[in-house]
């Protein structure tokens, strides 16, 4: 298996497109590297050129140390699996996955041994003689990830594997990929626009937007500490509530106030010396729904709650998602309640003041 290394890599279509820019990335040998980004953002170009199916327009790919910018996609020793995995119909399950090995060359007794290897470890090896339209979703994409397996190659590259499939199948493929992973103990370099897909297979997250690298870091490292304004708001369901207001002193504390949506906020001890320098500034807070308690009785301490009428409540089971209003800013809280409020009715939004996040409202960077 193998190291992969972007240096300075962009990309520029004919048309004037910018799609990547100037992107830096060294993704470790036995690595899963997820890159996420909403659509449009580059993803699939880098993947691209990382396989060598999209040229460079400036930059350096390195698989292994070797420079492969001019390397021929077939001699990168890399497998990809796409959305659109497109089966041959008309072949069997083991036809598929033997069939580009065949065009290799490759003996018929290793290709048999690497075809009943694969699907041992997808658990296809009772449909090897069955075509494709008998499989299911998930089976068939097993399949599609099981011609990528029978090459055995350096590295692999997953571009929206799973969307295809249902929710349920999406779940549980999920955790067969990142299974599959430790298995092979394989580089992989996967692509989704979908966040959660992203958190939980991810050993590390290449965030993107705009062709840009937004961050890179573990899961927890992007959810606790997001670089940007970006950041915080793609990750984490449902998202990052952020509100725009001032930095105020009171005696000695420091509050974070927005006067037209009526919310005053204390600023944590543990934001307070960072703050400072923005007394009588702008900032934005940022506040995710789940480090908000959701109450009916106002609390008795002042700074920490928000007043708000409920908008929307949206159960999910274990909890809820309680959409409120204060002023112009909806926000949403996830709850446990016992009973869901009344539309209209008045609530409060308790914040757990140590886990706010600040960000600069000019940069959108975070404040730290
Ligand atoms: P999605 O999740 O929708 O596939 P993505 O993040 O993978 O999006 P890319 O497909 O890499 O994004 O596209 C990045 C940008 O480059 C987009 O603005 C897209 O319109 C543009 N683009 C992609 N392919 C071409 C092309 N062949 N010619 C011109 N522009 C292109």
């Amino acid at each position: 298996m193998a190291k992969v290394e972007l240096i300075n890599l962009s990309k520029i279509y004919p048309n004037g497109t910018t799609a990547v820019k100037d992107v830096n990335l060294t993704v470790e040998d036995k690595e899963f590297v997820v890159l996420v980004g909403p659509s449009g953002c580059g993803k699939t170009t880098t993947l691209r050129m990382i396989a060598g199916l999209e040229e460079v327009s400036s930059g350096e790919i390195y698989i292994d140390g070797k420079l492969v910018n001019d390397t021929h996609p077939k001699d990168r020793d890399i497998a990809m699996v796409f959305q659109n995995y497109a089966l041959y119909p008309h072949m069997t399950v083991y036809k598929n996955m033997a069939f580009g090995l065949m065009l290799r060359g490759m003996s018929k007794a290793e290709i048999d041994r690497r075809v009943r290897e694969a699907a041992e470890i997808l658990g296809l090896t009772e449909y090897l003689n069955c075509r494709p339209r008998v499989l299911s979703g998930g089976q068939r994409q097993r399949v599609a990830v099981g011609r990528a397996i029978v090459r055995k190659p350096k590295v692999f590259l997953f571009d929206e594997p799973l969307s295809n499939l249902d929710a349920k199948m999406r779940v549980q493929m999920r955790a067969e990929i990142s299974k599959l992973h430790k298995q092979l103990q394989a580089t992989i370099i996967y692509v989704t626009h979908d966040q959660i897909e992203a958190m939980t297979m991810g050993d590390r997250i290449v965030v993107m937007n705009n062709g840009e690298v937004q961050q890179i870091g573990t899961p927890l490292e992007l959810y606790n500490k997001p670089n940007n304004k970006f950041v915080a708001g793609f990750i984490g369901t449902p998202p990052m509530n952020m509100i725009e207001g001032t930095i105020l002193r009171l005696e000695e504390k420091l509050l974070f106030v927005n006067t037209q949506d009526d919310i005053e906020l204390e600023v944590h001890p543990k934001y307070q010396n960072i703050l400072l320098r923005y007394l009588d500034r702008k900032v934005i807070i940022g506040i995710r729904p789940e480090d908000i308690t959701v109450t009916l009785e106002n609390p008795t301490s002042k700074g920490v709650s928000i007043r708000c009428r409920t908008e929307v409540v949206e159960p999910m089971g274990s909890e809820m998602n309680i959409y409120a209003s204060s002023g112009k800013s909806t926000l949403v809280a996830k709850s446990r309640l016992e009973k869901e409020p009344e539309l209209g009715s008045i609530i409060f939004f308790c914040v757990n003041l140590e886990r706010c996040h600040f960000f600069d409202s000019d940069t959108s960077l975070a404040i730290r």
